[in-house]
């Protein structure tokens, strides 16, 4: 027997009714019972929104790598609920950061789904047809996992990223879902993200408040200090790259790295993180370097699972990966004086991040071969990097640039591995 708990949208007399209770409620929240084990923190979305409004954002923001549309907005949505922010917690203009509940969970972003799944498959999807004034629900309980249909077709809703001023909000209305995917019934306070019912376009309810914190902090804890936090991830992060995590509480031996997997399925192995276990750390359990698998992931989010089993052993989520399939380049940041220099100019590149005493190459080419540019039309320059990672080289722009506009890219080979930057436009006079 499945408990269905609806989400409705609000007409002016209950909002106005909510206002006048609201003062009397300290802790409004409602528990449905049950909560999510490490097993079932994965967040997958069907994207079968018919409404183009529902998929009509196509900026990448650099925070969230590789989704836009719903898959984003869904991604977030869960995300406000995690432990701590995720990655530096920006990308919604609407809130100050993303990731706020401050309890012993977070939810695990798994891309997307192949279709609705069943009851348990933890997948987020639109469904035909309406129900008054519902907009949608979630199917639980939830212990073994959930499932949220949206009425698609019954609404216009908005993938956002920003200010959605009509229709409504795919990300307020998900975030409310999956407060009950999570084990909060409804609450009493208003303004909270579990209140019943919206009024407008349901935006306010993206970032949760006090009270959805109580309530979250409620099922799976306060925040325990020991739960281990990512700070950063550098190196090379293609299949089989060797990379370094930074980050706190880490476990001297036996932690493990979560990484979305590639499988697009509706079934558990879509949803369940690709894992590689048994990883060191060094330095007081702030430092891994590990290797990645040669197969079977993809970037978008991962986390870190101290040793042990408990709520408290898995981190917050972080970004991770850049385009195509976990491909994560740019490790190096590098930057122009001059993007549009006259033939005869000397302009200077800076870079900072590269591997320390390491030889270079800075290569250019006529076209953008971003993220990696595998082959060129000539170098630039070479040399050897800084202990520090952070260095410049100066160039006379040849009088054959003039008017052309090329791309620029630095190079550090490391064993196999290759470091690269950012690509360097150029466009001379
Ligand atoms: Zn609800």
């Amino acid at each position: 027997m499945k408990n269905i708990i609806r989400l409705a949208i609000g007409s002016s007399l209950l909002v106005g009714s909510t206002l006048m209770i609201a003062p009397q409620q300290a802790d409004g929240f409602t528990t449905i019972g049950g909560s999510l084990g490490l097993a079932q923190r994965d967040l997958r979305l069907f994207n079968n929104f018919n409404g183009s409004s529902a998929n009509n954002n196509t900026t990448i923001h650099a925070n969230w790598p590789q989704y836009d549309g719903a898959e984003l907005a869904m991604w977030k949505a869960g995300a406000e609920w995690n432990s701590r922010a995720h990655g530096d917690g920006s990308g919604d203009s609407s809130q100050g950061s993303v990731g706020s509940g401050t309890a012993n969970f977070s939810y695990a972003w798994n891309g997307n789904a192949s279709n609705v799944g069943g009851g348990n498959d933890n997948i987020i999807s639109s469904i035909g047809g309406s129900s008054g004034g519902v907009l949608a629900y979630t199917e639980t309980p939830i212990s073994d996992g959930w499932r949220i249909r949206f009425y698609g077709d019954a609404w216009n809703w908005q993938d956002g990223p920003g200010t959605v001023s009509s229709g409504i909000d795919i990300q307020g209305v998900a975030c409310h879902e999956l407060g009950h995917a999570l084990g909060l019934g409804h609450t009493t306070v208003s303004g909270s993200t579990m209140l019943a019912y919206i009024s407008g376009t349901g935006q306010p309810q993206r970032s949760i408040q006090s009270d959805d914190i109580s309530g979250v902090r409620y099922i799976y804890g306060a925040m325990s200090a020991a739960m281990p936090s990512v700070a950063s991830i550098t190196g090379n992060a293609n299949l089989g790259g060797n990379i370094t995590i930074t980050g706190t509480n880490f476990s001297a031996t036996g932690n493990t790295l979560w990484l979305q997997s590639n499988v697009l399925d509706s079934g558990a192995a879509g949803g369940n993180f690709v894992k590689v276990t048994g990883l060191s750390s060094s330095n007081g359990g702030t430092v891994i370097n590990m290797t990645l698998p040669s197969a079977g992931w993809e970037g978008g989010e991962i986390h870190v699972q101290s040793n042990g089993t408990n709520n408290s052993n898995l981190s917050e989520s972080h970004p991770f990966g850049g385009t195509g399939g976990g491909v994560l380049n740019d490790t190096i940041t590098m930057t122009i004086n001059d993007s549009t220099p006259n033939p005869g100019q000397l302009v200077t590149l800076s870079w900072n991040g590269a591997p320390a005493n390491q030889s270079y190459t800075i290569v250019y080419a006529f076209t953008n071969n971003s993220p990696l540019f595998t082959s060129w039309s000539g170098i630039v320059g070479t040399g050897a990097t800084s202990s520090s990672g952070i260095g410049t080289y100066s160039k006379i722009i040849p009088s054959r640039g003039a008017g052309r506009t090329v791309y620029v890219e630095m190079q550090v080979p490391v064993g196999a591995d290759i470091f690269n930057s950012n690509t360097v436009t150029v466009n001379i006079n």
